[in-house]
This record gives structure tokens, sequence and C-alpha cells, in this order.
């Protein structure tokens, strides 16, 4: 599937209406009133930030551009004590180096074309993902995760209301892709089994993805060698059909040296090597380094072990 770029990284979109920001929050309300939505507690504060709403900044919004740039799997060699670890980072879990000005000149330039119009970016991504599906730009897998034609399941979502009218008003039924039609790969390879195929929506709460991208303990029920990537979980991905061309694209970041690797595991955060580690794996900002590496650090141990 061929898609237009920026800085080499392909994009593609979709517009809908504002007029069809209470269908898609129903499609939240209606999961949530028929009970299949987890109740932990981190899930729910992620639903509670409701955005399918005009932005207070933005009144007189008229459309929604929702916008999927393609970004690769990508592995880091980590090294530690003569030994290579090959660890996996997929995304959105680093920096594929578009800039806010990048996405927004994208969207004002390229994409809308008229002067004299304004943007707003929206939050959260459990409501793009939705937004996709429903524009159309993708489809669910059985897994709940949003594949485009072209990108698989690799890609960023960036959604941006704007006073313009945009011709199209894209609106669909939820769908699901053609290949998982007779598989259920994903149901039977979930570590934790997360994934129950009916009700089609997963168990959030049994994630792994839930809890290694916050702070905190694993929970005790969790089996330590479920662990797969750095952050988040690709058990359902890797092998899913649905990615089976985009996983042969997966790039590799600078190896991790073995004074990164130490400083990590030893919880011995120090300049200049938080910023080292920073600019190999993309994961966070130098400035955020204190905040965020103990979180790394827990999952890069279970890993390694
Ligand atoms: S692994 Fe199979 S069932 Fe699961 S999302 Fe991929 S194609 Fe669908
Ligand atoms: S990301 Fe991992 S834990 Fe979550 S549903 Fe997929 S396989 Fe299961």
């Amino acid at each position: 599937m061929s898609y237009p770029n920026i800085k080499g990284i392909r994009y593609h979109y979709k517009s809908v209406s504002v007029d069809h920001l209470d269908d898609l929050q129903e499609d939240f309300d209606r999961l949530n009133r028929i009970g299949v939505l987890s109740n932990h507690k981190t899930y729910r504060y992620y639903l509670s930030n409701k955005e399918f709403v005009i932005p207070e900044t933005l009144p007189d919004a008229k459309s929604l551009i929702i916008l999927a740039t393609s970004t690769k799997m990508m592995y880091a060699n980590f090294h530690l004590n003569g030994k290579v670890f090959n660890i996996m980072i997929p995304p959105p879990y680093y920096d594929d180096g578009l800039t806010l000005e990048d996405l927004d000149g994208l969207v004002l330039n390229v994409i809308i074309k008229k002067p004299g119009y304004d943007i707003v970016k929206a939050r959260n991504q459990l409501h793009l993902k939705i937004l996709a599906v429903r524009s159309g730009l993708g489809r669910y897998g059985r897994n709940n995760i949003c594949y485009i034609d072209g990108m698989g399941s690799f890609f960023s979502l960036h959604a941006f209301y704007t006073n313009y009218k945009m011709e199209h008003d894209s609106w669909h039924d939820l769908k699901m892709i053609d290949q998982c039609e007779n598989c259920i790969y994903c149901i039977k390879n979930c570590p934790t089994n997360a994934i129950r195929g009916e009700p089609f929506v997963i168990d959030a709460g049994k994630c792994l993805s839930l809890y290694n991208e916050i702070d905190g303990e694993f929970p005790k029920w969790m089996d330590m060698n479920v662990h797969n990537a750095l952050m988040g979980c690709m058990k359902c991905q890797y092998f899913c059909p649905g990615n089976r061309e985009e996983i042969k694209k997966a790039g590799r970041f600078e190896d991790v040296s073995e004074e990164e690797t130490k400083m990590l595991l030893n919880g011995d955060f120090n300049d200049p090597l938080i910023s080292s580690l920073s600019s190999k794996i993309k994961m966070f900002d130098p400035s955020d380094g204190l905040r965020f590496l103990p979180r790394l650090k827990r999952n890069l141990e279970v890993l390694i072990k």
C-alpha cells in the first residue's frame, strides 16, 4: 500500500463530522452499560478522560481528522556482562521524530490546504482507536488492536479538530480485519488470557501493557515469564497475519552499552548516561529520565532474568 510521507514517515488519514461525537461516545457508553469494560482503576482513569466533545478552544469545530503515521517495530541490543539481550521496543513507545509542529503543518498545509482555519489536537489513545475504526481508517483485530491496510498495527494515531468543514464525513460500522475470519491465534497465545473472543472486548485489566507502561509493581497473579517487550506486549501482534508484511520491516536502535544497561538495572540514574540512553532508544526525554527510568528498570529486569 503506497501512502504519502512526511520526513520519510508514511501517513494516512480520514475525516468525520463532529456530528458523530455523540455516536463515538455512545460506542463506549454502550460497552460500559453491558458490563464488558474492565474496572481496573488505571483503565477506568484512561476512559474517564472523555475527549469526544468539541474543545473549548475551538467552539466552531466542524470536522475531526484522524491521522495515522507509520511507525516500525524496533529492537535494541542491551549488553550486559558479555551477553547481548535482543529486546523489542514496539510503537508507539518511542519517539518517531515527528514533532507537534510537523503534524500541525501536515494537517493545515497538506490535508486542509485552505488558509484561515484553525486546528486543535485531541488526546487519549483509547478514543483515537475507536475513532480510527469508525472513520474507516482502520479495522479491529480480535485482540482489539486497530489495523490499517499497509501499516498493520504499527502506527501512531493523532486526531485534530478543525473549524474547516472537511469534504468527507467518513463513517463506518465497526469491522474486523479479514484475516481474523479463520484465525484465533491471538486468543490462544495471549499470555494472560486477556483476549476473550466472546465478548469481543478484551479484559483490559489482564493485559500486560496496562501494567508495564505505568509505575508500580507487577501484580502477584502475573507470571514474570510472560513479559516480552521493553514496554507493551507483542504476543498478539508479532505473529498476527494482519502484520505479516509489516513485521518484516522492523528496525533496530543503536546498541545499549554495558555501562548504560548497568546504570538502568542498578537504578543509578545519572547524566550523561541518561542522555546517551535516551538518544539511543528514544523512549523518554532526558529531562524526564528520573521519573521514567524506574519503569524501564523494572521491565528490563524481568526480561533479562
Ligand atoms: S492473530 Fe488472528 S484473530 Fe488475532 S487479530 Fe490477528 S488475524 Fe485476528
Ligand atoms: S497485548 Fe499481550 S497481554 Fe494484551 S491482549 Fe495482547 S497478547 Fe494479551
